[in-house]
């Protein structure tokens, strides 16, 4: 399963449609603080199901939409489309190219699609079980994350190795019974 395109447009500061495509092997991307580099993450962890905006680093659904500059009105919507190569079959059975869009309106309503085609978020959460991809998943690190780990208690160090074995699942799923 690789990364092939992230697609944004209105996406915090990428308001025009910006396409980023990414080849087989290492892609990094550069640029000056604040030129966007956290925001293409963010995107993508976004797309994948993140539903706090705190952990997009917003305080509100709209902070993730393009705010304007002197220049430019702000948008209206942002839209963020990830593209995996599923030629292994690993996310779906049938489709050779799994493209997850969400859409979010200043209202705060949001739209989900796979390969176009209106879904829940549900539908995304269902299609990234046990890829490791997940909202929870450790498939992406942001900087603040590093230092958390490096800072945390022993006790909160053993929470993050759960969630990586995929244990932590198992461990909802006990409470959950036992409060039955
Ligand atoms: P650093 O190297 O410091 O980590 P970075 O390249 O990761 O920087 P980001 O944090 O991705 O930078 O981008 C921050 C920029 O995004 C800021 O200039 C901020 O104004 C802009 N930005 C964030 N949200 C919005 C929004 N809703 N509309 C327009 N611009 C936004
Ligand atoms: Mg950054």
């Amino acid at each position: 399963m690789q990364l092939l395109r992230l697609e944004l447009k209105g996406f915090k500061s990428f308001a025009d449609k910006t396409i980023v495509k990414f080849s087989p092997g290492m892609t990094a991307i550069v640029g000056p603080n604040g030129s966007g580099k956290s925001n293409i993450t963010d995107a993508m962890r976004w797309v994948l199901g993140e539903s706090n905006v705190r952990q997009l680093r917003g305080q509100k659904a709209e902070d993730i939409i393009f705010a304007g500059t002197e220049k430019r009105r702000p948008m209206s919507t942002a839209e963020v489309t990830l593209v995996f190569d599923n030629s292994d079959k690993r996310l779906h059975p049938d489709l050779a190219e799994v493209a997850l869009t969400r859409r979010i309106y200043r209202s705060g309503e949001s739209e989900f699609y796979i390969n176009k085609k209106a879904c829940r978020l549900k539908d995304i959460q269902a299609l990234l079980a046990d890829t490791g991809l997940g909202r929870d998943s450790m498939a992406i690190i942001g900087q603040n994350r590093v230092d958390a780990i490096l800072n945390s208690k022993p006790e909160e160090r053993r929470l993050i190795f759960e969630e990586v074995a995929g244990i932590a699942r198992f461990k909802m799923n006990k409470e959950e019974s036992l409060r039955r």
